[in-house]
């Protein structure tokens, strides 16, 4: 079995204090997604989460959930599924609300990208509140797929994301 040496995954990626708004630190994957060795190595360190478990379909979520989505769909050789905001996907939609610090927003996916059956991966970049993520699982679920797993380049574990996620199996590849 070939192994890869050990990378610092945090070393690619970078807090910009203050953005987009005051008061929040951004995790900026721009450093991650630059380097091909951390981006492989962020990629294997996912794919082995998931070996051994069944995926038929991979749902990336806007907009940085399609980089890695991608990549991760194309390395388990299955069916990338984009996940939008309102208004971007031109077929037939359905759509899931989630709560944001003030009001809502809503995530859509198209009618036919999911099967009933589909054993679904998630992927986002972050893992913050988990509002996103439960929206997904909603969409996913609404169309007869279920969810192997919500797969994260990183969570920040002090916003407890995972209990919103709470009966769903969570990677991620990095923890703060
Ligand atoms: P949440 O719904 O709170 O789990 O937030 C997750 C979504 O917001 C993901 O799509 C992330 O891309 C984005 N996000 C939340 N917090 C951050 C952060 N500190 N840095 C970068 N992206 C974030």
């Amino acid at each position: 079995e070939f192994k890869i040496k050990k990378m610092d995954l945090k070393k690619y990626i970078r807090d910009i204090q203050d953005f987009p708004k005051p008061g929040i630190v951004f995790k900026d994957i721009t450093p991650l997604l630059l380097d091909v060795d951390a981006r492989d190595y962020a990629l294997q360190q996912m794919l082995s989460a998931v070996k051994d478990k069944p995926i038929d379909k991979v749902v990336g979520v806007e907009s940085r959930g399609f980089f890695f989505g991608m990549l991760l769909a194309q390395a388990l050789n299955v069916g990338f599924v984009p996940v939008r905001k309102p208004k971007k996907l031109p077929y037939k939609t359905i759509a899931a609300t989630y709560e944001l610090e003030y009001g809502t927003d809503s995530l859509e996916i198209h009618v036919d990208a999911i099967s009933k059956g589909d054993k679904v991966l998630i992927h986002d970049d972050v893992l913050a509140t988990g509002g996103t993520s439960k929206a997904v699982t909603e969409l996913v679920e609404e169309l007869g797929g279920t969810v192997v797993q919500c797969n994260f380049l990183m969570e920040l574990t002090f916003l407890k994301g995972s209990d919103r996620l709470k009966g769903n199996e969570i990677y991620a590849a990095v923890t703060y």
